[in-house]
């Protein structure tokens, strides 16, 4: 099969790509391709799972004219600076035109060694590299941006982590993988002796081609560009806060400009609710818990508005003053996104906000003090709004609030059916996740197949997946951590 890969990103930016290829696989083996990922590439399903296709996979053999780089990138992590970060294990193959005509990036993830590994093997195992193709395809079916997993192929490579697990390299598909950190990384190129001062003006120019095409129509394309940015992620944040997502590595190089969820490493699904929450092993302060996200994507965008400066006005104080201005708009459009996502979960989408608003405050105190599941809570409220309120009631601790509160919401005439179609069933629960990751490290790819079978339909109950509907036993949950990186 020919695969027309284009360059444009190592074309328009080689300043931030070095031409690298994927290290040799000993024995690929095809884990899990998403085929309906794949038609809409214009790829041939039993063409990737052939020979050819699998070294296409895992990037030992390209098309003659492709030109795999690795990205360079900064990045604010937790809070530091890295100004030399980059694809440390991955590359980007190229870019895809799908069947609508959309430019996607074909990118790999586990494929070696590149110039940006420091102290990194570049390799990845079996177990994140599903993780991220579960997850990620979850997050496709709840219809929230995300980078997607086109197939998971194990490489017949060993990699040593606490033990030695078996290696796995991720074909990822995205709108791109331009971060903040990417432009954090070309500022600081464009300005060092020999750089190009134009070469942060390119990369805003391809973000825009790609990504926000209305801001080259703007006045001021550049600020429109942060703008739209500014949006997406607001946006994106609020569809993470409404089903129970923590990221829990929002670092500025695990920021899209594209506004797609990208980097699934430490990241799980909130099960109790409280923000407070946390699962990343190296997260202690609690930087990245659920509670926190809003105001470190708001974080994060004041350093792309650093990057950005140049871009905004020659008078750096005038540059600095437009964009707070636009920084300022991040709050609202975040609010009026979680208030209306909000008034959906409760059934009542045309009930006025300042009516609903309070009561979700509310809602949200009495869910904490009685560490109510997330997820299973607005179901169990969407059978309440159907007539049968025992079993949601049986949930909380003060019997009393919840009745004076849920009266309240019932004079509002809840709708079920609006409830139904927004609050998911089945999320890729975390003791579910590692149960799946832990057979197919083992060779047992059944529990992640079927895993996939119940979040890809989320909003669908059906039966036989009465477990994925239920959250796990609170000893798990208490001490369930996750790992970045691995
Ligand atoms: P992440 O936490 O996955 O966003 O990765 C942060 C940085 O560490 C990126 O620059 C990655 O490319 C790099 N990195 C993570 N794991 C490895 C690895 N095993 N080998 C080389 N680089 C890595
Ligand atoms: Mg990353």
């Amino acid at each position: 099969m020919n695969i027309a890969l284009e360059s444009r990103f190592a074309a328009e930016l080689p300043e931030l790509a070095v031409r690298w290829k994927a290290e040799d696989a000993p024995d690929p083996r095809l884990l899990v391709l998403n085929e309906p990922l794949a038609r809409d590439l214009g790829l041939d399903p039993s063409w990737l799972s052939s020979p050819e296709g699998l070294a296409l996979l895992v990037g030992t053999a390209v098309p003659a004219d492709a030109t795999p780089v690795a990205q360079g990138y900064a990045g604010h992590q937790f809070g530091n600076l890295v100004p030399r970060l980059g694809d440390g294990r991955a590359l980007l193959l190229g870019e895809l035109l799908d069947v609508s005509g959309g430019v996607r990036d074909l990118h790999l993830k586990g494929s070696g060694r590149t110039p940006f590994a420091r102290g990194g093997d570049g390799l990845a195992a079996v177990g994140p590299m599903l993780r991220e193709y579960v997850i990620s395809e979850a997050m496709h079916a709840l219809h929230i941006p995300t980078t997607r997993a086109l197939a998971v192929v194990s490489t017949g490579r060993p990699v040593r982590r606490e033990t030695v697990l078996p290696g796995a390299v991720l074909a990822r598909v995205a709108a791109s993988h331009v971060r903040v950190g990417s432009f954090q990384y070309a500022a600081m190129i464009a300005q060092a002796p020999g750089g190009d001062p134009d070469l942060l003006r390119r990369l805003a120019d391809h973000a825009i081609a790609r990504h926000h095409p209305a801001a080259a129509e703007a006045d001021h394309r550049y600020l429109a560009l942060f703008n739209a940015v500014i949006a997406a992620q607001a946006d994106l944040v609020a569809r993470w806060m409404l089903v129970g997502f923590i990221h829990g590595v929002m670092n500025t190089d695990n920021m899209t400009i594209s506004g797609e969820t990208i980097d699934y490493g430490p990241c799980a699904f909130m099960e109790a609710f409280d923000p407070a929450t946390v699962y990343s092993s190296i997260d202690s302060w609690g930087r990245y818990a659920y509670g926190n996200q809003p105001a470190i994507a708001l974080w994060n965008l004041a350093r792309f508005a650093e990057a950005l400066l140049p871009l905004f006005d020659e008078d750096t104080e005038k540059a600095v003053a437009l964009a707070e201005a636009s920084l300022g708009a991040f709050q609202g459009r975040y609010e009026s996104a979680w208030s209306q996502g909000m008034r959906a979960k409760l059934g009542v989408p045309d009930a006025p906000a300042e009516v609903v608003d309070p009561l979700v405050g509310e809602l949200l105190e009495q869910m904490k003090q009685s560490r109510v599941d997330h997820t299973s809570f607005y179901r169990r409220l969407g059978q309440a709004a159907r007539g049968d309120a025992g079993p949601v009631r049986g949930e909380f601790v003060d019997l009393a609030a919840f009745d004076a509160w849920a009266g309240r919401w019932r004079a509002l005439r809840p709708r079920a059916d609006v409830m139904e179609r927004v609050n998911p069933v089945y999320i890729p629960r975390n003791h579910l996740v590692e149960e799946a990751l832990t057979a197919a490290t083992d060779g047992d790819l059944g529990p992640v197949e079927r895993l996939l079978e119940a979040v890809r339909s989320p909003f669908t109950e059906r039966p036989g997946f009465e477990r994925y509907a239920e959250p796990g036993a609170q000893e798990f949950a208490a001490s369930f951590r996750t790992f970045c990186g691995t």
